[in-house]
């Protein structure tokens, strides 16, 4: 019978990190246990499930999917390929809505995915979060997040504002910002498309949230909306357009413009 060592030995082409998640994963072992006991041995089922699981980490599966869960902001999250992994950048995301919100206000997560933004700034932030995504089944996995990480969050199943009532001093969002055609897409193509891609030049959703966002905004309320890195500018413009005010972009940690915000300027609306 093979043991683990033997298994990491013959797929030491892979991350060795990974390769111990897996093997913590499906033996319910903690990593600590997998490191120090090499010697304990693989069943035949135990076998084929890891051997199909290197095979699909091999062909670009990401990790997440094949454990269902990543760590974001310090917190477990569960996932399905229903929905998008969520990203280190979109940290940045939540750190400057913290910096923005305060007690007692109400903010709302366009798209919320695994939820993970909706639940990052609940579990940090004494507000009412509010949370949408068009994705009935993300909308699933979402409440299960927040009810096994116990926050109270509001999921709405809506394209974009559809069913979305009320005011928010604070709208964030991590839209699909992916071009159709985008040379790292092969890359991505494990993950929901509905997620990622968005038209020709990745800014339709973009461009629908910012225009329609003025109208779920309190004045002086925040938008931020997270996006790619060469599509900063397009991005200012765009709330520049639809009558923001104070509108800048943050870099993420690796320095990528990741995430321009503004203010609703009442007064600037015609
Ligand atoms: N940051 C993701 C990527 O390119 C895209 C996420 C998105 O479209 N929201 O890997």
């Amino acid at each position: 019978m093979p043991n683990v060592g033997a298994w990491l030995s013959a797929h030491a082409d892979l991350p060795r990190l990974d390769c111990e998640i897996l093997l913590a994963h499906r033996l319910a072992s903690a990593r600590a246990g997998i490191i120090a006991h090499p010697e304990r041995e693989l069943n035949e089922h135990e076998l084929a499930t890891l051997d199909a699981d290197a095979a699909a980490l091999r062909d670009g599966m990401p990790l997440a999917y094949l454990t269902g869960r990543r760590e974001f902001w310090g917190l477990e999250f569960d996932l399905t390929r229903d929905v998008l992994v969520p990203r280190p950048e979109t940290e940045t995301l939540v750190e400057a809505a913290l910096a923005k919100i305060q007690s007692g206000q109400r903010i709302l997560d366009l798209g919320t995915g695994s939820g993970a933004v909706a639940i990052a700034i609940a579990k940090s932030a004494d507000i009412a979060v509010h949370a949408s995504d068009n994705s009935t089944a993300a909308v699933c996995i979402a409440r299960e997040n927040a009810r096994k990480l116990g926050v109270d969050v509001h999921f709405d199943i809506s394209d974009w504002f559809s069913a979305v009532t009320g005011l928010f001093h604070l709208i964030v969002t991590n839209p699909p910002y992916v071009a159709e055609g985008d040379p790292h897409l092969p890359a991505l193509r494990f993950e929901p498309t509905a997620a990622l891609i968005s038209g020709q030049d990745g800014l339709d959703a973009i461009r629908t949230i910012v225009k329609q966002a003025v109208t779920y905004l309190e004045a002086d309320g925040w938008l931020l909306v997270e996006h790619g890195c060469d599509q900063a500018a397009s991005v200012r413009q765009l709330f520049a357009t639809a009558g923001f005010a104070g509108v800048a972009t943050l870099p993420d940690l690796s320095g990528q413009d990741r995430v321009t915000l503004g203010q609703h300027n009442r007064s600037a609306e015609v």
